[in-house]
């Protein structure tokens, strides 16, 4: 049986693949941020955060932190979840009270995009949507360091900010490879704190990264490696993390996991799942990592009529221990999408659009808006609006 090296034709794959960010992992590793920011030259930091973290008492431990180091500190502790222009705005206001030289992201994704967001406007100026796209900041941005609490997003392994314009509500992806962290500090004892539902929505999230990169258009020798390990620790680790929260050694297998998984998004970008998943999000206020994880059965299931990327679930499948080795792609592929089933009910999570509150009569505005998403473009098959209704139809039976 070929493997996915071989399935995804090096010959035909180009690709630049270049590390951008230090990962610094292991528990108690937020003890070195200000060591860490001090090699990067830091000064005057932005401390940017959410309510939560404060609570959780991160934020303190970590301005503490700087500060034995000498540095002065300035905190932005008000992101909020899916974060807005507005949000990004009140942070760049906060940065400039210190004229500050480093940034700090402690916590989701949503402070990780507040973090890139301000960096983009106060390095280069203009509004958000002026970097919608990828590349579009001509001046050198400053050093940020992202610290996840969740495992989690991977954000902190990548150049992408996800803003919401509050004019318009798109959600708006701002790329470039300068706004990516210099170094994550990756400290599993952080995600301790997580409350149970963001566990389990991070957890199946970071997941999907892993199922959906493997199988992109754009995926290539180095990111099928990190898809597949970020699956292999991924599902190992989310039984234990919702059975044992405690459990530090499955919750660095999230975090790494995690985190793999966003450098594989970095090379490989997204698929279906998250096109899918947006629309729900959008009109139902559906958590993200609830919103993908139930569609991603079905995409699973949908994809593996292509016979190479049958191949990859097959590898991702056996790389688990999920399927054995005798087993055709197509019969791997079945037990992988009932895998990740039999994960969304130890997760608590739904399995059907009726618990997002969807009905039939919505399914052809909310297909409409999929087909449009930009990670549909990287799906390895091509989908109509007519395939996403009956995806989403599947979802609500
Ligand atoms: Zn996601």
């Amino acid at each position: 049986m070929a493997s996915d090296a071989e399935a995804s034709s090096p010959g035909s794959v180009s690709f630049d693949f270049m590390p951008r960010t230090r990962l610094v992992f292991g528990v108690n590793a937020v003890e070195r941020v200000g060591e860490l920011a001090a090699e990067l030259s830091a000064k005057r930091v932005l401390l940017v955060t959410d309510p939560g973290i404060v609570s959780a008492g991160h934020a303190g431990r970590v301005i503490q932190l700087l500060e034995r180091q000498n540095l002065k500190v300035v905190c932005f502790d008000q992101v909020e979840e899916n974060p807005s222009t507005h949000c990004v705005e009140r942070c760049v206001d906060v940065a400039r009270l210190l004229n500050i030289d480093t940034i700090v992201g402690l916590g989701g994704g949503s402070s990780m995009d507040t973090a890139k967001g301000c960096n983009f406007i106060l390095t280069n100026g203009g509004q958000m949507k002026d970097y919608w796209g990828i590349g579009k900041a001509k001046l050198p941005m400053l050093p940020l360091i992202a610290i996840p609490t969740t495992g989690g997003t991977g954000s902190e392994c990548q150049s992408f900010a996800l803003i919401t314009d509050n004019q318009t509500h798109q959600k708006m992806a701002c790329g470039d490879p300068k706004a990516a962290a210099r170094i994550a500090i990756l400290d599993p004892a952080l995600t301790l704190s997580q409350p149970p539902q963001v566990t389990a929505c991070s957890g199946i999230d970071a997941i999907a990264h892993a199922v959906e990169t493997a199988v992109t258009k754009r995926r290539t020798p180095f990111s099928s490696l990190f898809s597949r390990e970020a699956f292999r620790l991924t599902v190992a680790g989310l039984p234990r993390v919702l059975a044992a929260p405690g459990d530090v050694d499955a919750r660095g297998k999230m975090l790494l996991g995690a985190a793999l998984a966003g450098i594989a998004i970095e090379n490989s970008m997204l698929g279906a799942a998250h096109s899918a998943a947006n629309p729900l999000t959008a009109h139902f206020g559906t958590a993200h990592g609830k919103a993908v994880g139930l569609m991603l059965p079905h995409i699973v299931r949908f994809n593996s009529s292509d016979a190479l990327s049958a191949q990859v679930y097959r590898d991702l499948a056996l790389v688990a221990g999920i399927c054995s080795s005798s087993d055709a792609p197509d019969v791997a592929s079945e037990k992988l999408a009932g895998h990740l089933e039999g994960l969304l009910d130890l997760a608590r999570l739904p399995r059907s659009l009726t618990d997002c509150g969807a009905h039939n009569g919505d399914l052809t505005r909310l297909a409409e808006e999929a087909c449009g998403q930009w990670t549909a473009q990287f799906n390895p098959r091509t989908l109509t609006t007519e395939d996403f209704r009956g995806l989403y139809a599947r979802a609500l039976s």
